[in-house]
């Protein structure tokens, strides 16, 4: 896409319309059964899309946006992941806001319990276009549930991926619970 493009003037989305990384009933998962192998977890079929650049491996699901009706709440995982590495608004995949302090996020107000608040703070929610931030504060299930605080981030950097992380119990792969795992945390990433 041109630079010309992608600064135009976008339509604007319908009211109430489903935030774009919103999942569909038709989208529904398609992951099968992980197996565990020297290098880590994988899927039997695997195939090179489902992991991403550092190796980390993706949930399958359909991509039949706008089919069936939506799941509010529960974000693709294709698309979430799409929006933050482009850096576009997660409610009308628009480019995200951006000024010269930086592009604009929304998150949970964590001042307590992050040390150098907000430098470095970790977050799985994307970054918001300025005429969608006023619904996702208003709408967003997790948002609209907690306090939050809009920030501008000068540098953001993608650092890490939150999922479930597996562990081998007797030579069976058990679900340990679902986590942040770092990009640079090898052993944790397999
Ligand atoms: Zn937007």
């Amino acid at each position: 896409m041109s630079a010309g493009q992608e600064t135009a003037p976008r339509p604007l989305p319908k009211p109430g319309a489903p935030p774009y990384t919103d999942c569909w009933s038709e989208e529904g998962l398609l992951t099968p059964d992980v197996i565990a192998t020297p290098h880590g977890i994988a899927f039997p079929d695997e195939v090179p899309l489902d992991r991403d650049r550092w190796g980390v491996l993706w949930v399958r699901r359909a991509l039949r946006r706008g089919q069936g009706k939506p799941v509010y709440g529960t974000a693709h995982t294709q698309r979430q992941r799409d929006v933050m590495r482009r850096l576009r608004c997660h409610v009308c995949n628009g480019p995200a806001d951006r000024d010269d302090r930086g592009v604009l996020w929304v998150i949970e107000d964590r001042r307590g319990d992050w040390e150098d608040w907000p430098e470095g703070v970790p977050t799985v929610h994307p970054p918001l276009c300025l005429r969608c931030a006023p619904r996702a504060v208003r709408e967003c299930h997790y948002l609209a549930r907690t306090t939050w605080v809009a920030l501008r981030v000068s540098n953001p950097e993608i650092v890490g991926v939150y999922g479930t992380v597996y562990q081998l119990t007797r030579g069976e792969l058990v679900p340990a619970g679902r986590e942040t795992v770092r990009y640079d945390d090898l052993p944790a990433l397999r």
